[in-house]
């Protein structure tokens, strides 16, 4: 089963999207398998991290202009380099254990669509894979 899901962001920063994934899984009815959440975007990315204290997601989104900034020496056509560097550092998918009808996430984590080049309209993939089940005899 997969779902296609939409996002408009109005600006760069970490979009918040368990919610989203726990409910692919649930309505695919998924005991055990893998979900792969998958942005079709080169200047967006998929990432697993703390979801307790917002300040992380600042603290990610400073620490990223940190490290990829803005450089003249870029070539890109576009302008956007640095959201591609940013991109490819946060890679395009996340895979989860699907155990018992959910995700395997732990206390603090939880599942982000990563905008670098906002504003833009995104589309993201949930695609669930469930495991087969034991012969039975
Ligand atoms: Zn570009």
């Amino acid at each position: 089963m997969i779902s296609q899901y939409k996002l408009s962001t109005q600006s760069n920063g970490l979009f918040n999207i368990t919610e989203q994934v726990i409910d692919a899984i649930s309505r695919s009815g998924t005991e055990n398998g893998i979900a792969v959440v998958y942005c079709p975007h080169t200047t967006a990315s998929i990432t697993i991290n703390e979801n307790a204290d917002p300040n992380v997601i600042h603290d990610i989104m400073f620490g990223l202009e940190k490290a990829f900034p803005e450089r003249q020496e870029f070539l890109h056509y576009e302008g956007n380099s640095a959201a591609h560097l940013k991109a490819s550092a946060f890679g395009a998918s996340e895979t989860l254990i699907i155990e018992k009808g959910k995700p395997i996430l732990g206390q603090w984590q939880g599942i982000f669509f990563c905008e670098f080049d906002a504003p833009r309209t995104r589309t993201y993939f949930i695609k669930i894979l469930r495991s087969p089940s034991p012969p039975t005899f």
